[in-house]
């Protein structure tokens, strides 16, 4: 019997914001597993901002999605039928399969995943995920924050900014987040234990980052650039550090924009470091195993946004781009 697969493709290149035009779902006869083959169903579809970049033609540290190929993605699912020793039906894997219903591995890239009562297929897309594996990398790797310093965490409510914050303050320091809107601040700091959050929205950036930073900022987990970027340069003390994670604010625009404030990295001898989480694949399962057993004891929290359906997809990844999500944005599949 003939089965289908649902497929998401990148159907032309924004200028600007994403728009939905620029995706199309195709329904495509699905071939059984070739020899070595795993087939697996999607459950959980990961949607995260790095994709903004590889729908651009330009060059980047990883190559864009072809026009009418699959959108990239991390995905969590069932393997169904499988040609390769080393996985089973009924195994939970996750890898790179891309938005569509099903996805054909040789195995290379899948990870068997346990989910339990506390760790649920779905946070092996966040929290003990990339995201999460992306927070620790920065903060401890480049931030390497300090008993009683501030630290200072942009995209706050976020899947990675979520996880960083919390890291922080496990490692006693003090942490302030900043985020878009009350309710998102809400979040940080009632529920994620931050010491206080910015609503970046609310127009009074630099006087608000004043009062919540009274000794100064020691580390700053930069995941937004522009305008808040500026802010916090404007607050650093002698030899903080920088882990430039993500310039979200910056990934639709065509033209680079300047710094301001450059001068106070100079000044201040600033250490600010760019790093892509996949440089750090050797640490992974030691990381993960962590975060892990920080969720399994309650000690890190985390929340996910989940779209239903594949067909929702697009929606979701635009509303995500826009602030849309709190904690870490998903779709599910099955
Ligand atoms: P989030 O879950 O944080 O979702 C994105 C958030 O970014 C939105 O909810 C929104 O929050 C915020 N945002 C969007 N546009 C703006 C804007 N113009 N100004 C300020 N905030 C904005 O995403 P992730 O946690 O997955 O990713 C966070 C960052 O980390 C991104 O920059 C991403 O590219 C980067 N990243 C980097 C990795 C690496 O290896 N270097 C790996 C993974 C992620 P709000 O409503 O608060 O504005």
């Amino acid at each position: 019997m003939s089965r289908t697969n649902i497929q998401v493709l990148l159907a032309s290149r924004p200028t600007g914001g994403v728009q939905e035009s620029n995706f199309c779902i195709v329904e495509t006869e699905l071939p059984s597993p070739g020899a070595g083959e795993i087939l697996v169903k999607n459950q959980y579809l990961s949607l995260d901002p790095y994709m903004r970049g590889r729908m651009n033609a330009a060059k980047s540290y990883a190559p864009s999605v072809a026009l009418g190929e699959v959108m990239v993605g991390e995905t969590v699912g069932i393997v169904v039928e499988s040609r390769n020793p080393q996985f089973q039906e009924h195994d939970i894997v996750r890898g790179f399969l891309g938005w569509q219903q099903y996805g054909f591995s040789d195995g290379r890239d899948l990870n068997k995943v346990t989910v339990t009562e506390h760790l649920p297929a779905s946070v092996y897309l966040g929290a003990v995920g990339m995201p999460g594996v992306t927070a620790w990398v920065g903060l401890f790797e480049i931030g390497k924050p300090q008993p009683g310093e501030t630290v200072v965490i942009s995209a706050a409510s976020g899947a990675v900014g979520s996880i960083a914050g919390q890291l922080a303050k496990s490692k006693g320091c003090r942490v302030v987040g900043i985020a878009g809107g009350k309710e998102k601040c809400a979040y940080v700091v009632d529920e994620l234990g931050f010491d206080a959050c910015i609503d970046y929205k609310a127009g009074n950036l630099v006087e608000d980052l004043a009062r919540a930073t009274p000794a100064g900022i020691d580390v700053y987990f930069e995941s937004v650039g522009g305008e808040i970027l500026e802010a916090v340069l404007g607050r650093v003390n002698t030899f903080a550090r920088i882990p430039l994670c993500g310039l979200i604010s910056r990934y639709s625009e065509s033209q680079p924009a300047g710094l301001r404030n450059l001068t106070s990295l100079l000044f201040n001898r600033v250490t600010l470091q760019g790093f892509i989480v996949g440089d750090y694949a050797d640490a992974w399962p030691s990381i993960t195993r962590q975060l892990g057993q920080m969720i399994a004891s309650g000690q890190l929290k985390y929340r996910e946004t989940i779209a239903e359906g594949l067909e929702h997809a697009p929606a979701a990844f635009i509303g995500m781009l826009k602030g849309q999500n709190l904690g870490k944005q998903l779709v599910k599949l099955i």
